[in-house]
């Protein structure tokens, strides 16, 4: 009763990153409410899953295993929630801002007359004092994100409904194993007391999974790109740049916009976050919707011909000069220095 729940996605039998990253920050924030933190993964096959799930620190994790939970499809997924939640009255839950979770949140949600924020970039703990009401609820869910564009940073509360259900992208939360040997309880579920026949009215009978093109969640090195890019043939020198660094290539979202670049490698509020060891940001102004999705990055180079440029001012190493002149010179010494 009363604890934070995540909601786990499963590829097959792979716990999704996504979700391992939500676990981390249920855990911190289950500590902080002095409550147990559970999981809850649905999907075929699922033996020895919870192995994957419990060293992030889970005391529980809820095991749904039948036949025609995988791949997800709404109507199951949507009626395990909500008959587990109205059972264990959750106080807390997270899940993924993908496909998946954007389905299946406001399902759940709107089920529980709970209330869901999308997209949060943070989440912390806090009170609030309804000074109308002359009330004030302690230890709620800070749902930080975004709004108006990004012109603001919304912090938003839902003082009486359960659970406070947040959705949050792959990449923004940190993943880290709390314990290898974590003791948590595995609780096997009659999936048949939860999920009516009649929710299988969907049958999978083929799915094409697309493989990603690149690899810039994970890559230590990033060259991004900006409008200051100037053409997609210049943004060639970015890929020859990341091809000597061992990088992967990231856009803003002008650039892409531009048609300078892929939509799938923009970085941001609407795109990835990325958390590289080297982020090499080229004719990028540093914009807050863009600095969302690259400020953790461990170094930070901006290559710019203004040198007010905002984004120089988080930037460790500042080059002040056009990208045209500056990235070949970049190649060119790379190469020599490296022979
Ligand atoms: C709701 C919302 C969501 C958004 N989400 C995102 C997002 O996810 N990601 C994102 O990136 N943006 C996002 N944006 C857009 C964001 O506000 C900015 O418009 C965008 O980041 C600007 O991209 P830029 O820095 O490439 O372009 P600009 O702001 O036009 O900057 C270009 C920079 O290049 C420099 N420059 C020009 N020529 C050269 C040259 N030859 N050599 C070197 N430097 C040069 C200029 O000095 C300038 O600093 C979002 C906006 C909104 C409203």
């Amino acid at each position: 009763m009363n604890n934070v729940y995540v909601y786990c996605e499963l590829e097959g039998t792979t716990v999704a990153d996504v979700s391992l990253e939500l676990l981390t920050k249920g855990r911190k924030l289950a500590n902080q409410l002095g409550c147990q933190l559970e999981a809850v993964a649905a999907g075929t096959g699922l033996n020895g899953v919870e192995k994957q799930i419990i060293p992030y620190g889970v005391d529980k994790v809820h095991l749904f295993d039948a036949p025609g939970l995988f791949p997800y499809t709404s109507l199951p997924h949507s009626s395990i929630l909500i008959n587990l939640f109205k059972e264990e009255k959750p106080q807390i839950c997270l899940m993924g801002a993908t496909v998946i979770g954007r389905d299946l949140g406001p399902r759940v949600s709107s089920a529980l007359t709970s209330g869901l924020t999308a997209d949060c970039t943070s989440l912390e703990i806090g009170s609030h004092e309804d000074k109308k009401a002359g009330k004030t609820f302690e230890n709620l869910l800070y749902q930080i994100r975004p709004a108006f564009g990004g012109n603001i940073v919304a912090t938003i509360i839902n003082p009486e409904h359960r659970p406070q259900m947040a959705t949050v992208r792959e990449g923004v939360m940190k993943k880290e194993i709390l314990d290898e040997n974590y003791k948590g309880e595995v609780v096997n579920h009659n999936v048949a007391q939860y999920v009516p026949q009649t929710d299988y009215v969907i049958n999978v009978i083929d799915r094409h999974v697309e493989k990603a093109q690149h690899n810039l969640k994970g890559a230590p090195i990033v060259v991004a790109g900006g409008y200051g890019v100037g053409s997609k043939e210049n943004f060639n020198l970015l890929f020859d740049l990341a091809k000597e660094l061992h990088a992967e290539v990231g856009a803003s979202r002008a650039a892409v916009d531009a048609g300078f670049c892929d939509h799938d490698r923009q970085i941001g509020q609407t795109g990835l976050t990325v958390r590289p060891k080297l982020y090499i940001a080229c004719g990028i102004s540093g914009q807050i919707q863009h600095i969302a999705g690259m400020q953790d990055a461990g170094i930070i180079i901006s290559i710019n011909n203004d040198e007010n440029a905002p984004i120089n001012t988080i930037a460790d190493y500042v080059i002040n000069g056009s990208v045209e002149e500056v990235l070949p010179k970049m190649i060119k010494y790379y190469k020599q220095n490296t022979k």
